[in-house]
């Protein structure tokens, strides 16, 4: 991080300082004091089980050059020896209203990719084919929020030439807030779901809530928008930047001939605005063919070749959980994708398990998909449905088993083949003997449903 002065931090997150040390420098933002380092900002998060502030006096004796605290909350800080405090209305805003500072400090073009799914797997790609041409700084993982994003930002340095960020949200304004600090260039939406419906009551809203991305967009930027989502085909008109809508059936860019020869390997050719030509890739499941379209725009908005944009593709490796390929200690395969779920992601993830286990037996461990509200029920009834055509024997676990079971069972899956657990802990107990004769199994769940103990057992067979 380029250094920043105390004077800086005051400014542009509206503090009160009471000290006189104005000229102190900052030279990097931290906001947990195990892992601060010496000369860093540290900015107190609070949550539902921790408050950062108890964490001020480690992160002062680990090195912190100034500190932020919530200005309710001095009686924390009152009897420590410390002086470089810098008081602000809520420590959150704070660190994104500097990061919208340091944003200013870099003259380089950014993307930002929001969407329902595939915001990780298409920030990925795209940093991978713009890393062809450009040094790029992208989101690490998948820290797409509020404060994942000016950790980001932070990290910006002299010798970047693009930023690649993932906006997540669970609510309407943050993703406005965040575009607001990103400006990107160019943003992308990857599709429009049902996740996050408990928190923002209809789809009309979850789109509304993704488009805040453009917000920020003049004449001269660029949306990149999945065609085959209506609310964004609906909504072209009135979109100020440019547009490069991407999609199966509606598009500027769309691809057909799509082969997927092997578990790994995707191929498609692509037609429309850029011409015709052929891709491969190193992706699991046809879902990622509108990722890859999405990101094959940007590619070539950003001047690439064909060429180089290949190449990138064949660079990419996707993080932990995604759909990845391991190996029980039985021998059968396992799909894991317990990163996350939603019903659109879990829809492609059956549909990935029925492309390569033609002939084989195959078994589904599916849990929880959280942050549904009143859809819930109905949610779990559907995918329970759409499982029981794809899958041999069906095993639920969480709190919506019995609905899963439900639509398991209106799919035509006889009740023998399904077996229900109300926890992880109970399922890992008795999933061995349950899938021990299958050949391919599917892991999947949202992300608090920690399945990957399940996958644990399986893998090492304790
Ligand atoms: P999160 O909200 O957790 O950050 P995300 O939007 O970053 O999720 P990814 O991590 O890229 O999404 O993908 C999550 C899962 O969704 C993948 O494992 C895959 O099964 C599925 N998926 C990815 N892209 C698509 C797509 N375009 N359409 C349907 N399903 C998809
Ligand atoms: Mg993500």
């Amino acid at each position: 991080m380029k250094a920043l002065t105390i004077k800086e931090v005051i400014k542009y997150t509206s503090g009160e300082y009471l000290g006189n040390q104005f000229n102190i420098q900052i030279t990097g933002v931290s906001t947990d004091s195990r892992t601060i380092n010496k000369g860093e900002l540290f900015v107190p998060l609070t949550g539902p089980n921790f408050d950062g502030h108890d964490f001020i006096e480690r992160a002062f004796e680990k090195g912190a050059a100034a500190i932020l605290c919530d200005k309710n909350k001095r009686s924390k800080v009152d009897n420590l020896p410390i002086k470089n405090i810098i008081f602000v209305d809520n420590p959150q805003s704070a660190l994104l209203s500097l990061s919208a500072y340091y944003r200013r400090l870099f003259d380089i073009p950014f993307v930002a990719i929001t969407g329902s799914v595939g915001k990780t797997t298409t920030k990925e790609m795209t940093a991978e084919i713009l890393n062809m041409r450009f040094k790029v700084l992208k989101t690490s993982g998948n820290l797409n929020n509020e404060i994942g994003l000016p950790l980001t930002i932070f990290r910006l340095e002299e010798g970047y030439q693009v930023g690649v960020v993932e906006l997540g949200m669970s609510a309407l304004g943050e993703i406005s807030r965040m575009a607001s600090v990103v400006r990107p260039k160019i943003a992308v939406i990857t599709n429009i779901g049902i996740a996050h419906i408990e928190k923002l009551g209809s789809k009309q809203n979850i789109a509304r809530a993704k488009m805040e991305i453009l917000e920020p967009l003049g004449e001269n930027d660029l949306a990149v928008l999945n065609g085959d989502c209506q609310e964004l085909w609906d909504a072209r008109k009135t979109i100020v930047p440019k547009t490069v809508f991407f999609g199966q059936e509606r598009g500027d860019i769309k691809a057909r001939n799509i082969k997927s020869n092997s578990t790994n390997e995707l191929e498609f050719d692509i037609y429309g605005c850029y011409g015709e030509m052929t891709f491969k890739a190193l992706l699991p499941g046809i879902h990622n063919v509108n990722n890859a379209l999405a990101a094959i725009a940007v590619g070539f908005e950003m001047g690439l070749t064909k060429e180089e944009i290949q190449q990138g593709f064949l660079n990419l490796k996707l993080p932990e959980m995604r759909l990845q390929f391991k190996k029980s200690y039985f021998g059968a395969d396992i799909i894991d994708d317990a990163y996350n779920a939603n019903p659109d992601s879990m829809k492609s993830a059956l549909d990935f398990l029925q492309q390569y286990s033609y002939g084989k037996k195959r078994a589904v461990i599916l849990g929880d998909m959280l942050e549904l509200g009143d859809l819930s029920e109905k949610a779990h009834f559907e995918i329970g449905k759409y499982a029981a055509e794809r899958a041999d024997i069906f095993i639920a676990v969480g709190n919506y088993a019995q609905s899963f079971k439900k639509g398991a069972l209106q799919g035509h899956l006889d009740s023998r083949y399904i077996h229900t657990f109300l926890t992880v802990k109970e399922a890992v107990g008795e999933i061995k003997k349950l899938v021990e004769d299958c050949d391919i199994i599917l892991i999947k769940a949202s992300r608090g449903m920690k399945m990957e103990q399940i996958t644990q057992t399986l893998v090492r067979g304790s």
